[in-house]
Parts: structure tokens; sequence; C-alpha cells
């Protein structure tokens, strides 16, 4: 018995066939499963230069290694596919219980190839995998779809369902794949994947058992790791997190920030109880990533966590997360149940667009959750078209009238329904900010905020560059979930990997910009893990509480039954990124053009927390090279690092 399926379903929707694959045991030891399972399939599969949007293009959906084994915080599923935004490798990460669903059907991943002539979806049910016809559902929303199909194969258990909305059947770049009645793996613009292979939905209500090679280890590393992580103490009010704030942004200099403080905010007040601290410290970026929160003093009152709680009807907890970081809220008859909006989704439609109405907020939440779009995408993209339109490229007869002025909260439903349908000046906007600005004119590219094509996660690298540097070097482009030099110090590293920096407890602020020396070493570690982690299917949320407390290394040996030591694990993550990074090399992409927007490194901000913060982002990106094992000037895996991780017989010349 161990933690993994030993095989993978691949499903041919331009033949409607479908074939197992088995592998061996020898693959799980060197890619684990999860994201690296999938970096070698897709490595193996797609071909080079293959249309993101056309047959040769395969979509897979990935559980990890520990999911469903009694372990906690390992309940991720991931989506997978060549991305239409960006044409490098993309990946998208969500919650919810898609995960052991997979899992439960007796698979490890799930693959699509080809493309369906008219819209089906994929049921596994006990007679195993079946395409059925999808045209009554086309046309209908995430949530509507989801609910149709779960009272359709109506049974013992509800089944899983993952589809995408009318963001993804239109194609739109930024869309993504929804589960769980809202939930998005958002990035990469695999909404878009699906929708190219006329696929709406896959309905997974399998019931294998899925277990552990030491399942009393396994109970007892989780009990352990229960009581290590949760905080004994509550945090009275998200008031409290403005003047501590305040504090940190006057501080001389840095400190190391305490994950376990982090899951007591998220177990109250999930990812919103962030936004006071981002505020205040220069995370969160104002007017499309230009201003600060000087020019819109009450944001604090807007966004407050208390009266977001006051809506909340209940916790909502991934499957096998004892945090429960979500929640379900309620506006009454407007908004009879949402999920309740993240932090990135908060910062897009106020901060970002400098917008003071928080219903509004809701309201983007919930549609852009039906219609399957991304709110990093779709926020970034809106402030773009803002900026656009104070700067003249974007003008009234473009928008019918709509006024695409700062703060003008009025239109954002309007937009947003725009960009999902291709409609007026949302035809321009629906494929992100990239897209928009080749199509407008050459300076509109300075307002668009991306890396390689994808939008940025809302935490400003002028605060930390770690974060600016892995959405550059990472080979999924312009992700906030990959990287940063504030998540390296919460992972606790050192504390079980040999080569891991120990950071001092106080530092300077100027360290944080080094192009040299511990924080490139910390920022390639960091790569390693989230590849490790990700292959378990674990949350990084509760990988920020840490090693030494959430103990994924001992679970895997204990999942698996293998005695592989951290280091071996960081090893196998290295090789994972290596991959990654090769898929993107052979699709002719050059590395150094991932960068992000120079407007977050180089782009000194007149005032606030941030205020004249610039740093040399690529002096960065070539040590990071370097100290992976990729070419320093150019970023591509070397020879040498190939033949050191086993490639050479994957990877081509
Ligand atoms: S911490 Fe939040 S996002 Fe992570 S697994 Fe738990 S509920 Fe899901």
């Amino acid at each position: 018995m161990t933690a993994y399926a030993g095989k993978v379903l691949w499903v041919d929707l331009s033949l409607g066939t479908w074939r197992e694959e088995v592998l061996p045991d020898s693959f799980y030891r060197k890619y684990l499963s999860g994201l690296g399972l999938a970096s070698a399939l897709l490595y193996r599969e797609i071909p080079r230069g293959a249309d993101a949007l056309g047959p040769e293009n395969v979509l897979g959906f990935v559980s990890g290694l520990l999911t469903g084994t009694g372990s906690f915080f390992t309940g991720r599923w991931m989506a997978v596919a060549k991305s239409p935004l960006t044409g490098t490798w993309g990946d998208a990460n969500c919650g919810g219980t898609l995960a052991p669903a997979i899992k439960q059907c007796g698979y490890d991943g799930i693959f699509f190839k080809g493309q369906s002539a008219s819209p089906v979806y994929l049921y596994i049910g006990p007679h195993g995998p079946e395409l059925r016809d999808a045209a009554a559902l086309w046309g209908k929303d995430a949530i509507e779809t989801e609910d149709e199909l779960q009272r359709l194969h109506a049974g013992k258990k509800k089944p899983a369902v993952a589809c995408i909305g009318p963001a993804g059947e239109n194609l739109s770049l930024i869309s993504g794949i929804v589960n769980d009645r809202g939930r998005l793996a958002a990035r990469s613009g695999l909404g878009a994947v699906m929708g190219s292979k006329k696929l709406k939905a896959v309905v997974l209500a399998g019931s294998r058992r899925i277990s552990a090679a030491r399942p009393l280890q396994m109970h007892r590393l989780s009990w352990s790791c229960r009581r290590k992580a949760i905080l004994p103490i509550q945090f009275p009010n998200s008031k409290a997190f403005v003047l501590i704030g305040k504090l940190v942004s006057k501080l001389p200099f840095g400190f190391t920030f305490d994950g376990l403080l982090l899951e007591g905010i998220l177990a109250k007040w999930g990812t919103p109880g962030l936004t006071p601290y981002g505020v205040e410290t220069g995370d969160t970026p104002f007017r499309n990533w230009a201003g600060s929160w000087k020019e819109y003093p009450t944001i604090n009152q807007v966004t407050n966590g208390e009266r977001l709680l006051s809506h909340e009807q209940h916790k909502y907890h991934c499957y096998s997360c004892p945090l429960g970081c979500g929640g379900i809220v309620s506006l009454g008859v407007q908004l009879p149940e949402s999920h309740k909006p993240e932090y990135e989704t908060i910062a897009a439609f106020t901060a970002l667009i400098m917008s003071r109405n928080m219903e509004a907020v809701y309201q983007a939440n919930e549609y852009l959750n039906r219609a399957g779009m991304d709110t990093i995408s779709a926020g970034n993209t809106v402030a773009f078209a803002m900026e656009c339109y104070e700067k003249g490229w974007i003008t009234p007869a473009d928008t019918g009238g709509m006024e695409l002025t700062w703060g003008n909260d009025a239109i954002l439903l309007p937009l947003l329904e725009q960009m999902v349908k291709r409609e007026g000046i949302g035809a321009l906007l629906a494929d992100g900010t990239r897209a928009a600005a080749c199509k407008l004119n050459a300076q509109s590219m300075t307002a668009a905020v991306q890396a390689g094509g994808q939008e940025i996660g809302f935490h400003d690298p002028r605060l930390d560059p770690g974060m600016g540097l892995h959405a550059s070097v990472e080979p999924t482009p312009g992700r906030h979930t990959t990287g940063s030099q504030q998540y390296y110090e919460m992972y606790h590293l050192w504390k079980r990997v040999t080569a891991a920096p120990q950071p001092a407890f106080f530092y300077s602020k100027a360290s944080k910009k080094d192009t040299r020396g511990e924080r490139i070493t910390a920022a390639v570690a960091n790569s390693e893990f989230q590849q490790v982690y990700n292959g378990a299917g674990g949350c990084m949320f509760g990988m920020l509480i840490g090693v030494d407390r959430v103990p994924i290394f001992e679970w895997l040996n204990a999942a698996t039954g293998w005695d592989y030591s951290p280091d071996d694990y960081m090893r196998i993550g290295r090789r994972i990124q290596t991959l990654r990074q090769a898929f993107n090399v052979r699709e002719g992409i050059s590395p150094m053009d991932l960068k992000v927007n120079k407007r977050l490194y180089d782009f000194p901000l007149p005032e606030g927390p941030n205020k004249g913060v610039t740093f040399d982002l690529e002096a960065m990106m070539h040590a990071y090279w370097q100290e992976i094992g990729w070419d320093r000037d150019g970023g591509a895996p070397t020879p040498q690092s190939l033949a050191e991780l086993d490639l050479t017989d994957w990877v081509e010349a």
C-alpha cells in the first residue's frame, strides 16, 4: 500500500477514447506526483511549438503525493498545460475537494489531448471513464454547471466537479477552471485550454481508498503537527495590523516573520486579514502599481476585516486542512451565498483601481467566480484600462461612453461582463494587459503590469524584491505564490535542509536588494521546496507555518515507504524546476523576456512606504540562474546540470 495510484488516465478528445498508463515506482521516486509527474509527462507529450489552444496541447488535472494519506494541508490539485497566456509552461493551483477525488478514481492525474467537435464532459463513476454530451451545459456559468452535474450524478457521495464558465468557453486567456462552487485554478489561462478542447467539465465519483505505506507513523506525525501548527492565542481585532504595519514600515531594519502568526490571521479572517498590514507596509499596490495609500487614506475603513467577518456565514476548509482560511459570506437578497473574497481580489478591486466600494468587490468576486475568470488578471486589466483612459490611449469612443476613471466602481461589473463576453471594449481587454497593449500602442505596454504576459499578484516587489525575482525566474512567470524573501523566512528550511541558509533575525532593509550571496541561495532553496510541496499536493499557507511544525519531508517518507532525506527531496525539487525551465527553452522562450514590468523594480514611487525604492532585478536573475545550475547569461539549464539531475534521458539536447 502506498500513497500514489501508480497510473494516470489519458483521454483523447478528438477520438473520444481513453487509456491508462501505468507508471513505475522509479518514476515517482524521480518526479514525485502532482506538479512533478505533470512536468515529466507534459514535456514528453506536448510537441515543440504546439498551439496552446490547439489539439496538440495537453491539459492535465493532477493530485498530490500526500493527498488523502492522513497528512494536513495537502489537499491541493493542479491544472497544467502549455499556457496560452504566456506561451510557457502553465499551471494553476486550487483547493476544495477535487484533489482526493482524482485519486479516489484510481489515478494520480487525468490528461486530455485533442479537441472534441462538440461540448463534452468526462464522468468517472463506478463503470470507469465516460465522455458525455455537454451541449446543454455550454453557456451555463460554473456554479450552475456544477449544481446540474451533481444533480445528474447524485449518488451515495456527491461527485467532485471542475468546469469552465463562459470566460473559458470564450477562450479568454485570463480564464481559469472552477471547482467547489466558485474556487478557481485561476492562473495561466488554462480555462481557455479547456474551452479550446470543448471540455466543459470533469465529474469525479470514484471511491478507491487512498492509503499510506506507514499509516501509524503518518498518524503520529499528523497528531504532532496539529499540536504545533495551531497558534494558541487569537488576535482580537484586525485594526491591530494597521498599527503593527505602520510600526514595521518605520523600523530602520527588517526582521524575520514567523508563519505561526500568519496562520493565526488566516484562521480568523482568511487572506483578507492581511490587507491592513499590506497597505501599511507597502505590500499592497495602488493605482495600477504607481500610487500609494497616501492617496487613499481611508482604505483600511473600506476593507475592514471585522466588517467582512460580519457577513461570514461559516468557515470553508479545503480537504484535509485544519486551518480553514476560506469563508462563505452572505449579503442578503443581493448575494445570498458566495465565497469570501481573497486578499488578492480585494486589493484588485479597491486599492489597485482606487475604488471605495466593498459591495462592488463582493459582486465582482461572485461574477468572476461564476464566469471562471482570474480576479488577479482581471483586476490588473481594469487598472490598466483606467490608466490608458487617463492617458488618452483609450477614449470614450472606444468604451461606448463608459467612464474608466480611477475609483469609478459603477463601471466595474459592466466592464467585467464585457470582458467575459468579448463585447465592446471587453474585446480589447479579454486576454489581459499584454494582449491589450499589443493591440493599443507601444506606450501602453508601460502600464501592462505583467511578467511574460501574466499579470502579477498584489505584493509589491519594491517591498520584497524576492517577489519580483520569483515572478521573473519561475517557469510559470508572474506568480505571487512561487516565492519571496518573506516566504523563505517562514518555511524554516534551514532546520531540515543542509544547504538552506538561516536568515539573521534582524537585517538591514538594504540587504533585501542583494544580488548575490545568501539571498540568492535562499531563493533557489525556496523554488526547490515549492516544487516538492506542489508534488505533494501541499498548500503554501500550511507550508509557511514552517517545516519544523508541518513535517512535509517526514510525511512523504511515511506515505511512500521511502527513506529520503530533506536534501534528497530538494534535489527532486530542483529536477522538477529544471525540467519546467527546459520546457520553456524548447518552446523558444528567452527567460529574460519573462521579467516583470519595469514598474515593479525601476520606478521609484514619490511617497509611501516604498518611496524611492528600486533594485537591480536583472542582476538577481542572472545570479539565480547560476546558483540553480542554469546558464548565467541566458537562463537555459546547462548540460552539466541536466546530467547531475539525471534528466539527459528526458530533455532534448
Ligand atoms: S490554508 Fe486555506 S487555502 Fe490552504 S488548504 Fe487550508 S483552507 Fe485551503
